[in-house]
């Protein structure tokens, strides 16, 4: 059993939820639209304390969960030993099933994640044309059936469309590894520049660290609100082992230095590193967060998946025993440095300092501003505050579950 929304999140992740049998057919409620994997099915639910979290629920997977995702004609419902809360479902937004002017169906333009639109503009990424990608990395495999990057119109079209359905906040555009000095930042740059004409929002943006400092410089002039070189894995050795292509063609210390750079530049909060939990030991992980937060960079914690077509598929997945300590220290350290944890905070499948908050001590005093701590059981949760977060990533209403499941 959870104590409280943290856990709760954490091994929702790694344990999955089984369906009830009147949802098992319901691809209405799962946001993959390309299933890659039994691991790609997965559901975005809100829990108590709205947090967000992205919970593989397909049945070769969550044959051992002890949760269940049911419904009744008031809402849906997590059980557990017995207990169940009411907990929203994200609802796959309606963009996914239009097409650009183009042609290009949406979803593969974009996919939604809580309050933003994820896009990688790419074609393959050089590390994996190379054969020297990540080992726990799907991203390379995405882009094989595309040698021409998305173009501009079909980004803004695409991004329109979301912003017309209400659900997300801002535009988080990734790309794997260019080659060159800038490593990709005059390929991003008609992209950032074309979403600042056209939207009011931030644009995040995630790749890997240019040979020179002039190139981070030149993405906050362009108008770039946040930015992250993610090291994710802190273990040199590790690094070495899973990333090769990191290692060998732009080196582990110039992430670390990227993101020192890009922290005396940009606001308090606005750089972050993803760092993988499950790969590397809990102490090396740790070490990373030390690493991260004293150059004033905001660590962001995703939980290992082993999904199918992965190299590491039959990594065995962390447990909860192990990985929440790590929580802990995480936003002790965040605090202590003062790093503003509000920027990066709702990610459905991964945790961020400001989530850790549940998470802290009693050793810990948890900032007013960073709103309640859960310490009750699941079953005796209150389902409190989620009319924002619902209205906000309209969560599926019963009425409209009912109707598409034709019941
Ligand atoms: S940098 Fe690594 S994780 Fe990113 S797309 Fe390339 S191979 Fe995948």
């Amino acid at each position: 059993m959870s104590p409280n929304p943290g856990l709760l999140k954490l091994d929702l992740a790694i344990r999955g939820v089984s369906l009830d049998q009147s949802l098992r057919n319901r691809r209405d409620l799962f946001h993959e639209p390309s299933v890659r994997g039994p691991i790609a099915r997965c559901l975005e639910l809100v829990l108590p304390g709205e947090v967000l979290v992205s919970a593989p629920a397909d049945e070769a997977f969550t044959a051992d969960s002890p949760y269940r995702l049911t419904q009744d004609a008031k809402g849906f419902y997590l059980e557990t030993d017995g207990e169940r809360s009411e907990v929203g479902i994200v609802a796959p937004p309606s963009y996914y099933r239009k097409k650009t002017r183009a042609g290009t169906p949406m979803w593969r333009v974009g996919s939604s994640y809580g309050p933003y639109i994820a896009i990688n503009p790419a074609s393959r990424c050089a590390f994996s044309a190379r054969g020297s990608h990540c080992r726990f990395c799907d991203v390379s495999n995405q882009g094989v059936d595309r040698t021409e990057p998305i173009s501009v119109e079909d980004v803004v079209e695409t991004v329109r469309a979301a912003f017309a359905d209400g659900a997300i906040e801002f535009v988080y555009l990734h790309i794997g590894y260019i080659e060159g000095d800038d490593s990709g930042v005059q390929f991003i740059e008609p992209y950032v520049r074309a979403i600042k004409r056209h939207f009011d929002t931030l644009v995040a943006v995630q790749l890997q660290p240019p040979r020179e400092d002039r190139w981070i410089d030149h993405l906050y002039a362009i108008g770039v609100d946040a930015v992250s070189y993610s090291i994710q894995i802190h273990d040199e050795h590790l690094l070495a082992e899973m990333c090769a292509g990191r290692v060998e063609q732009v080196g582990r210390q110039r992430y670390y230095d990227a993101l020192a750079h890009a922290a005396s530049i940009f606001p308090n909060g606005t750089v972050w590193s993803d760092l993988i939990i499950g790969l590397e030991p809990a102490e090396s992980t740790q070490s990373g967060i030390d690493t991260l937060v004293a150059m004033g960079v905001l660590p962001v914690l995703s939980v290992f998946r082993p999904l199918s077509d992965i190299d590491l598929r039959d990594h065995p997945m962390p447990s909860i025993e192990d990985v929440a300590p790590v929580f802990t220290h995480l936003f002790k350290r965040v605090l202590e440095a003062g790093i503003n944890m509000n920027w990066v905070r709702d990610l459905s499948f991964a945790v961020t300092p400001f989530e850790a908050r549940f998470f802290a001590d009693s050793d810990t005093p948890i900032p007013s501003g960073l709103g309640p701590l859960y310490r009750s059981k699941l079953g005796n949760m209150a389902v409190r505050n989620l009319s924002k977060l619902r209205r906000r990533l309209r969560v599926r209403q019963v009425s409209d579950s009912y109707g598409s499941s034709n019941l």
